[in-house]
């Protein structure tokens, strides 16, 4: 038997855009309820946040996760720690369901982030399920100590694994289909003044094998077969839009979003949107003023003693 609840706001996700959505809600007095899988989302796996104002030194991203984390609790906000599996639309009113919890709604904030690509080759899928292949480091880095690990990858997110493994693992391989980068220069002359991290180019991974506790790369480098033997590997070849779960009436509104909707997308499940922590806070801060701009000229203040800032 599934728990039922209702509320005004649902919103689905425990990342920047929807913890920043949910406070400021609310501080507005809307009554509502997060539903995450986790909370801290994407940010967990950064290594040093620099562009965030207000943290002069920057921040790692697992402690800033841990601060909202905390800043939710503290707001008194109703958390659901389930995986949201289906949301669907009848009538004016929003239907997500997990597993165990079916919320109604009036309002939805979808903030689910983006999910890492995958190589797509034989063997991907069998060292990841055998935990010897990882898309994202939060999840991976128990396991690097002192190990010789392998990133795929070409952009920020894999130079930024490289540097947050800089003191962890002995050594560490950046493996690229070019010969050029698309990461940001600091980046760039951090891995470059690495004396444990190598970049490896034009490599164009073929097939994956598991062998003696060792992960097993071949490829292809200007028509010749190379292999490369890691302990472990890290895919880091960019994220797309999490959406999956929708039914297809919301995907439809996700494609073309509707001018009076009542459901919204913030952050990095928006398409075209860049991918920053900042952006996503910005996100969820608007549509939570919007909501409760469009809840009280509909119904007067929530909250008889608190005001919308
Ligand atoms: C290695 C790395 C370094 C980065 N460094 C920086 C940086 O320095 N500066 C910066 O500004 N940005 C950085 N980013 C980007 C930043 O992490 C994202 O822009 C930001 O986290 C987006 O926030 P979000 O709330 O939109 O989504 P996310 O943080 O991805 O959160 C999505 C949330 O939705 C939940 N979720 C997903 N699907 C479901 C489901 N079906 N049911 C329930 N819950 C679900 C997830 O568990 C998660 O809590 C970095 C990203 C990476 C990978």
């Amino acid at each position: 038997m599934k728990n039922k609840l209702i509320t005004k706001v649902v919103l689905i996700g425990g990342g920047p855009a929807c913890a920043t959505a949910a406070i400021q809600l609310i501080r507005s007095g809307i009554e509502i309820i997060l539903v995450s899988k986790e909370i801290g989302g994407t940010i967990k796996n950064a290594n040093l946040v620099e562009n965030l104002i207000g943290y002069p030194e920057g921040v790692v991203g697992l402690d800033f996760a841990k601060s909202f984390q905390l800043q939710l609790i503290k707001a008194g906000v109703s958390t659901v720690l389930e995986e949201v599996l289906s949301v669907e639309q009848t009538g004016n009113k929003y239907t997500t369901k997990t597993a165990e919890t079916e919320i109604i709604s009036e309002y939805l904030f979808i903030g689910t982030g983006s999910i890492p690509k995958k190589l797509d080759v034989e063997g991907e899928e069998e060292s990841f399920l055998k935990g010897k292949l990882f898309y994202e480091i939060y999840n991976a880095k128990q396991f690097t100590d002192k190990k010789d690990i392998g990133i795929i990858g070409n952009g920020d997110v894999a130079y930024d694994y490289a540097l947050n493994l800089q003191n962890i693992a002995n050594k560490t391989s950046i493996i690229r289909r070019n010969d050029k980068t698309s990461s940001l220069p600091i980046l760039q002359e951090r891995v470059k003044n690495a004396e444990n991290i190598v970049v490896h180019n034009k490599l164009v991974i073929k097939k994956i094998l598991l062998k003696d506790d060792k992960i097993i790369l071949e490829m292809d480098e200007d028509g010749n077969s190379i292999t490369i033997i890691k302990d472990l590997v890290l895919v880091a070849i960019g994220r797309k839009p999490n959406c999956d779960f929708l039914s297809d009436d919301l995907i439809s509104e996700y494609n073309n979003p509707k001018a009076d909707s009542r459901l919204y997308f913030i952050g990095d499940v928006n398409k075209n949107n860049f991918r920053q922590v900042s952006i996503a806070m910005g996100d969820g801060m608007k549509v939570a003023m919007e909501t409760v701009k469009k809840i009280t000229e509909k119904e007067g203040y929530h909250g008889a003693s608190r005001k919308v800032w």
